[in-house]
């Protein structure tokens, strides 16, 4: 095709994640584990002994009692490109629901890493590290990027007008598409989710993972340690391990 693109593309950096709802606190861990030995009137236990309850819920990471962190659900908003959408989905214990491109004509909204991503990948398979890359690798990437996804975008729309079929047309587009899901899951799956993709080298099993997935599960941690900050506290001070 020649001539001017009929499109307006959008190019960003960023990932974004919502919390949409939550039924998730502190108390919801301290109930589950103490039916184990106060049955129905564990829920006036909650609030009787701050102290106690900070340190049984230290207890249940510690000695990975998991079950009673499962007592809780938050749902989450995301958009983030589809290469981040495949790793996130390989995590079973969450729930997804995601944008259809068979019944929607998709946005022409596409992942270009930003000026702060680390290009150059260092180091042995399972503990990589990234160093900044040369301006001329930036401005590549940048162009590269920007140029593959332009064509791919109209090749797309071209298809579309031709009466293609959206499920057929979509076929040329890339992994960095933006796409846009719901995330359900507990407080379990969510540091189980939190061990893997981010990256602490104080963690007891300390991860590498791509840092688009890390900026998701940045954000979804903020939203959680400000839900059941014991339960957070606990994870970092028992190494960031899932219990
Ligand atoms: C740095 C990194 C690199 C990776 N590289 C690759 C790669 O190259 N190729 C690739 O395919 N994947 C790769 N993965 C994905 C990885 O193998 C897991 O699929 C992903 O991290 C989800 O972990 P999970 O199974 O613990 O999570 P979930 O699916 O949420 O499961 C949570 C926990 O539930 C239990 N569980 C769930 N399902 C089962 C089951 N069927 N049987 C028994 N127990 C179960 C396990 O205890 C599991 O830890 C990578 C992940 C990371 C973090």
């Amino acid at each position: 095709m020649a001539g001017e693109d009929t499109f307006e593309i959008e190019f960003r950096s960023d990932v974004v994640v919502e919390l949409i709802k939550s039924a998730a606190s502190d108390a919801d861990v301290l109930w589950a584990a103490r039916v184990s030995t106060k049955g129905e009137n564990s829920l006036a236990e909650i609030e009787a002994d701050p102290e106690r309850s900070k340190g049984l819920i230290n207890y249940l990471m510690r000695d990975r009692h998991g079950t009673p962190f499962e007592h809780s659900t938050m749902t989450f908003y995301v958009k983030a490109p589809i290469f981040v959408f495949r790793e996130a989905m390989r995590h079973r214990t969450f729930s997804f629901n995601e944008e259809s491109g068979r019944y929607r004509k998709l946005d022409p909204v596409f992942y270009v890493p930003g000026p702060d991503r680390k290009l150059v990948q260092e180091g042995k398979p399972g503990k990589y590290h990234f160093v900044e890359g040369t301006p001329e690798q930036h401005k590549l990437v940048t162009e590269a990027t920007q140029e593959s996804y332009r064509q791919s975008y109209r090749a797309y729309l071209e298809m579309l007008e031709a009466g293609v079929a959206r499920e057929v047309a979509r076929t040329v587009l890339p992994v960095g598409l933006y796409s846009s899901m719901y995330v359900t899951g507990n407080a379990r799956a969510l540091m189980n989710f939190l061990s893997l993709r981010t990256k602490r080298e104080d963690s007891t099993f300390p991860s590498f993972p791509q840092r688009e997935i890390e900026m998701v599960a940045e954000r979804m941690e903020e939203e959680w340690a400000a839900l059941m900050p014991l339960t957070h506290a606990a994870f970092e001070a028992n190494g960031r391990v899932c219990p």
